[in-house]
């Protein structure tokens, strides 16, 4: 198979045995933006010939944030489960530093992303392990461009590796997941992994959108609904999908928070605009 295409932009790979598409569908849809330069096009290769390179780092016990500074600029979670390790969305370029690096850290069983702008590079992670599986949300499955040969959808909660439960929340995209790790005998906290379907923002609260760069709102009924999901989980501790995450209690922030957007777009705030 040619080298993957990646969007310049995003950093999401589409099949490099055709044409790319003229525009990333990811970065022309509403929620993202085609750069005032137009569509870009690159590969691995000559992203790493630019000087890019995965960083690979502890965020806390038993997890690693993979940032690759290409497209979005994300920060993918590697979290240990009881058995195996779970690569929460994918940096969207790969070197084979930091496969060594997370060979180190016991290496990838499976993959799942919380949302198609996080895909990145899945399929060369996936490959670079065993061809370990890549799980996609049924609901965002029309968003992938390059198909990794060993992805799975699903739609119901249930545990992707033991001890971690991915689940559907929807809002961000109708396929949003998270990834949820509860605490355990060695006094780890428990953690939520949100991609930006409850973005953390800087000090530690969270927020919900449709669409982030582009500032489009969601909902009181559809905030209540993911409020309502998530309620389930005994969250300490609630991280994104750039490296941040919230400091007070995450069951409590995120209840909070979405009451504080409730209350906003239904006009309670109205008297202080
Ligand atoms: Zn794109």
């Amino acid at each position: 198979m040619n080298e993957p295409w990646i969007c310049a932009a995003c950093a999401v790979e589409y099949p490099g045995d055709t044409e790319p598409p003229e525009v990333c569908p990811i970065c022309a849809d509403e929620r993202q933006y085609v750069p005032d330069g137009g569509q870009r096009w690159t590969t691995a290769p000559e992203l790493r010939d630019a000087g890019n390179r995965v960083q690979v780092r502890e965020l806390a016990p038993g997890m690693w944030g993979l940032t690759a500074y290409v497209g979005i600029g994300q920060t993918a979670i590697l979290i240990e489960s009881r058995s195996g390790n779970l690569l929460f969305d994918a940096p969207g370029m790969i070197d084979d530093e930091s496969v060594d690096a997370v060979r180190a850290l016991g290496g990838i069983d499976a993959i799942a992303t919380s949302h198609p702008h996080m895909f990145g590079a899945q399929s060369a992670w996936s490959a670079a392990f065993g061809d370990a599986p890549v799980w996609v949300s049924a609901a965002d499955e029309a968003w992938l461009g390059l198909r990794p040969p060993t992805m799975q959808t699903w739609s119901e909660p249930f545990d992707v590796l033991p001890g971690i439960t991915l689940d559907v929340i929807g809002g961000h995209f109708p396929g949003s997941a998270v990834a949820y790790r509860p605490r355990d005998a060695n006094g780890r906290r428990s953690v939520l992994l949100s991609g930006d379907g409850v973005m953390v923002t800087p000090g530690g609260r969270v927020a919900f959108m449709r669409g982030y760069p582009t500032l489009i709102p969601l909902s009181a009924a559809v905030v209540r609904r993911i409020a309502d999901r998530l309620s389930r989980y005994d969250t300490d501790v609630v991280w994104n999908n750039f490296g941040r995450r919230t400091r007070d209690y995450g069951s409590d922030v995120i209840a909070e928070d979405a009451q504080r957007h409730i209350d906003w777009v239904n006009g309670v705030f109205d008297h202080l605009t």
